[in-house]
């Protein structure tokens, strides 16, 4: 099998906010396990952030405007995956450091190279270490402390099961902070919006996802008919059991049956929307029954500023989101063309507003 192992800030740090090695062991330790098991891991972990913070003075105090983090992060990268390899090493593993950003998963070479990379890298036994480049982009530090990108990068490496590991048990009936009778969701067949709102809250001082992105991620592997399981860092043995699809190891989340083609998911989870289409009961119902095209004679309102080529979503004439997709014109084109018929639209250029390749209607 091909595994995929996310980490997050709070579970690699101690009480002051820096590196706690033995946690970076124990987690080794797991991979060494699986490894030895015959499967291929890779290792997608934070922390980089929280390297750099000590090497620079501000141990105490994380910073929070971006371009100080990110610096930071240049600063802690590098230290975070020598402790990876010095570690890895005790297990005669090889460590290999890839930095992702999301626009990677949005073009499709630097998806493809991406892809091409991650898999030789397995076929040479080598373990992949993960992060997001946060020198360059930051999306991973304001949504979710690498959440999204480990349930991306397991769609790409083709991964069965991807482990989430975080410092609850997995996600909870209620938040553990406010309610001390809160118990284990042991499965999950769907991330719907209830389930969302139970999990709530964003993350601790440290790290900055908390279950919000956690169940996000989770959904996009559940799309990329990956198992998913949501567990603590610090239980013995839970990589292995997570994998083994032990009981009561965390939260699993159950792959759908279909798996969603790589660019479709892009569309729905990788790319942020520039806008949004209102269309008509008839347009809702062709798009969501019937895979059609979106074409302008379901368009009522434009919401936004886009450009050909970026993503929008689509909402009915309550204003419910349905579906996501990329308009193949600009809010201006749309605007101008919505409403209108077919025949009183120039000929030289495609009418549809979003091609139904482009589309992904959302449950
Ligand atoms: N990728 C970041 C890191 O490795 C995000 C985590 C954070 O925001 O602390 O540090």
């Amino acid at each position: 099998m091909i595994v995929v192992v996310k980490i997050g800030t709070s579970s690699l740090t101690d009480e002051h906010g820096e590196i706690a090695l033995h946690a970076i062991e124990k987690l080794c330790s797991e991979v060494a396990a699986l490894r030895g098991l015959g499967h291929r891991v890779v290792v997608v972990t934070s922390g980089a952030i929280a390297a750099g913070l000590p090497p620079l003075g501000l141990a105490g105090a994380r910073p929070t405007d971006m371009p100080t983090l990110q610096a930071v992060s240049a600063v802690g990268q590098g230290r975070l995956v020598r402790v990876y390899d010095d570690v890895l090493a005790r297990h005669n593993l090889v460590a290999g450091q890839v930095l992702l950003a999301p626009l990677d998963f949005v073009h499709r070479s630097q998806y493809l190279h991406a892809r091409q990379t991650l898999t030789r890298l397995l076929d040479l036994g080598v373990v992949p270490i993960v992060n997001e480049n946060d020198a360059i982009a930051d999306d991973e530090i304001r949504f979710g402390d690498n959440d999204r990108i480990a349930a991306l990068v397991a769609h790409l490496v083709g991964a069965q099961v991807l482990v989430i590991l975080t410092d609850t048990p997995g996600v909870l009936t209620a938040d553990p902070r406010l309610h001390a009778d809160a118990t284990l969701i042991e499965e999950i067949i769907e991330v719907d919006h209830e389930l969302e709102a139970v999990a709530g809250g964003a993350g601790t001082a440290r790290g900055s996802g908390g279950m919000a992105s956690k169940l996000a991620a989770a959904k996009i592997a559940a799309w990329s008919g990956v198992r998913a399981v949501i567990a603590a860092a610090d239980r013995p043995g839970v990589v292995v059991g997570a994998v083994a699809g032990d009981a009561g190891v965390g939260t699993v989340v159950r792959p759908r049956d279909r798996r969603l083609p790589a660019r479709k998911l892009w569309i729905a989870f990788a790319v942020g929307s520039s806008g949004t289409i209102v269309v008509d009961d008839g347009a809702y119902r062709a798009l969501t029954g019937r895979n059609t095209s979106l074409l302008p004679a379901g368009v009522v309102d434009v919401q936004g500023d886009f450009d050909a080529e970026d993503a929008v979503e689509l909402a009915d004439t309550y204003g419910r989101v349905f579906a996501k997709g990329l308009s193949s014109h600009t809010a201006a084109r749309v605007k101008e063309w919505a409403g209108r018929r077919t025949t009183d639209l120039p000929v030289d250029v495609p009418h549809e507003i979003v091609h139904r390749d482009n589309l992904v209607v959302l449950p």
